[in-house]
């Protein structure tokens, strides 16, 4: 017996459209956050000159900061929040740094919770800014807990505030903000977020998560093309913030209180990637804002998830730890795999594909973010699949080793 919910219809609906655009010109997609693929339309704005010191220019920089703010969840924008947005020129570090070094006081001491590359960086920062700095290093992909945080805070009353990342890009950990945020103030600190491959897809609402500040980049979660960051912080701590910088160009208080008075940035501004941040903005609430974007990329996660599992392929980190950003998965046991090869084949099929950043393991990354979707997640597992194939992998297990390596993960989350 037919009836209305089965047969092509029924299909039809229950998959649900494409909602990207490919790339143009047979350009491959990155999965490799970021830069990300962004839309066509992303690209376009590029395709004009703006005046740094012009009216238009300068109304796009005022959007801007009321929109990310709002993403933020401080819904009455810059004149009667408590936050602030300050966009900054550079890559999404030079705002870790300039946070760093404008909001840790020069005689302040920071813990620094790190499990990957990104948490690594912020110690290498606080070291060359002399800022005191201690480091609960959790190794390649163990969440830091709450209750360690609290230990170490109650162990240590110099330590003035905590440095978190959200979501640590360098395994596709989601750390527990929300628990180290309670933990933290609890403890009457100030935590500073780097939610930089997180905010606009993963929550981050300051009226939920208290923050002193947090950073994020233009080419991550809101799918615009790489050349500033945004400091987004309490207005307070921006106003403590003066004369606490060891550098000019990445002060931020200085930044925050010229663009209050003029309306522009200090220095040349990125305008193109500022053009281009306004339509990706635009395209960013058009979704359903940042729970729209979220629903899109877990979906893509789940879907590589799924797909990469019927080749033999396991992701280092369990369901409860993987975020929708981006999966590591543990390199193939089989003798003939070899990544390079895997990496030039997958790149033949237009996929650009992520080297892995563990140091016991091999293992490579595949990026959720950008202007993909699930149709475009299967066929990056149909290039994984056409790839194993050419190399004369039959199956894709890992190593009895990864397994092993896995387990530690499962007994101690
Ligand atoms: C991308 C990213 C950064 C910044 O890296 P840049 O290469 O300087 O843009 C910092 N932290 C995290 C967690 C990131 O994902």
């Amino acid at each position: 017996m037919k009836s209305a919910t089965d047969g092509p219809l029924a299909t039809a609906l229950a998959t649900p459209a494409a909602t990207c655009a490919p790339p143009a010109k047979g350009e491959p997609y990155l999965l490799t956050p970021g830069p990300l693929t962004t839309a066509f339309s992303t690209k376009e704005a590029m395709l004009r000159d703006w005046g740094s010191w012009d009216g238009d220019f300068r109304a796009m920089t005022a959007q801007l900061r009321h929109s990310l703010l709002e993403i933020a969840g401080d819904t009455l924008g810059n004149e009667a929040g408590d936050y602030d947005c300050v966009p900054l020129q550079g890559s999404g570090s030079y705002c870790v740094e300039a946070m760093l070094g404008s909001l840790i006081p020069r005689d302040g001491h920071a813990l620094v919770l790190a499990n990957g590359a990104y948490g690594k960086r912020i110690a290498t920062t606080l070291r060359y800014l002399g800022r005191a700095h201690t480091v609960l290093d959790k190794g390649d992909y163990l969440p830091p807990r709450a209750a360690e945080v609290e230990r170490m805070l109650d162990a240590d009353p110099s330590i003035t505030h905590v440095v978190a990342v959200h979501c640590e890009t360098s395994s596709g950990i989601l750390n527990p903000i929300e628990e180290i945020a309670t933990a933290t103030a609890a403890k009457g600190r100030k935590l500073l977020i780097d939610s930089m491959s997180a905010f606009g897809a993963i929550p981050l609402d300051v009226r939920k998560i208290a923050c002193e500040a947090f950073v994020s980049s233009a080419n991550k979660c809101i799918e615009g093309v790489p050349g500033f960051g945004f400091v987004i912080a309490r207005k307070s701590a921006l106003h403590e913030a003066r004369g606490c910088s060891h550098s000019l160009s990445l002060d931020v208080h200085d930044q925050w209180d010229v663009m209050n008075r003029t309306g522009q940035w200090r220095f040349t501004p990125p305008t193109h990637a500022v053009a281009a941040f306004m339509e990706a903005l635009r395209l960013h609430k058009l979704e359903g804002g940042q729970p729209a974007r979220l629903a899109r990329y877990a979906n893509n996660r789940d879907v590589l998830v799924a797909g990469m599992h019927e080749l033999g392929f396991e992701p280092l980190l369990n369901a409860r730890w993987r975020s929708p950003i981006i999966v590591t998965f543990f390199s193939p046991a089989h003798p003939s795999f070899n990544f390079e090869l895997f990496y030039e084949l997958m790149k033949q099929q237009r996929f650009i594909i992520y080297p892995g950043k563990l140091t016991v393991v091999d293992s490579f990354r595949i990026g959720c973010i950008g202007q993909v979707d699930e149709a475009v997640m299967r066929r990056v597992v149909q290039a994984c699949a056409t790839s194993l194939q050419t190399m004369g992998v039959d199956h894709a297990a890992p190593p009895a080793a990864a397994i092993e390596e896995r387990k530690v993960l499962a007994d101690a989350a």
